[in-house]
């Protein structure tokens, strides 16, 4: 992982690097059995060079609490895009087509059982294009030997703080899920 993380962070194979200040590889443990997978870095994550920090990141970091989840741990957090598009804009389906050999490449190191798409953009490209988070979220779809589960992107609830009930609800599918699967954390 630390040559892939070392080769990712020269890429300059898009438009997206001009506009940031760096690459944001990833975060967490490479042995974790569970990745969550986002759209890409914001502001703060630009900054930082960590996927989910500032306010998005403290929430997320609250619901894998709840669950003994923990990013320096026992999870490893990633996006579809590894630099921050210009005013948070969504990532392009082409930036996503040229950027996501980097996500793919961190998946077969850590061979997860499960992996957790952070809101729309991500789980319309790893799970289903059509997919949608409200009517969606919370269930296991199995894709090539790994289940994928969308949930609702932290910056969405810290919007509409309605669905926190629902999000809550998937995190805790979550720790069922890998209790069935015997699946520690
Ligand atoms: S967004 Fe991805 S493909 Fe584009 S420059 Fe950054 S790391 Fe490379």
């Amino acid at each position: 992982m630390e040559k892939l993380k070392s080769s990712c962070l020269s890429c300059r194979n898009c438009q997206l690097r001009e506009g940031a200040r760096q690459v944001v590889f990833g975060v967490g443990n490479p042995s974790s059995r569970v990745m969550l997978v986002g759209e890409g870095p914001g502001e703060q994550e630009d900054i930082q060079g960590e996927p989910f920090v500032g306010r998005s990141g403290q929430l997320l970091d609250k619901y894998l609490e709840l669950i003994d989840l923990d990013r320096k741990e026992n999870v490893y957090i990633a996006n579809i895009v590894k630099c921050r598009p210009p005013q948070n804009r969504d990532p392009k389906p082409e930036e996503q087509d040229i950027c996501i050999k980097w996500l793919r490449e961190q998946v077969r190191i850590i061979r997860p059982e499960i992996i957790v798409c952070l809101g729309r953009i991500a789980a319309q490209r790893l799970i289903s294009p059509d997919f949608r988070v409200t009517a969606q979220h919370g269930q296991f779809i199995e894709k090539g030997g790994i289940l994928f589960m969308g949930t609702f992107h932290p910056s969405a609830l810290l919007r509409n703080p309605a669905n926190n009930p629902a999000a809550l609800s998937d995190f805790q599918a979550l720790r069922t899920k890998m209790q069935e699967l015997g699946l520690n954390g």
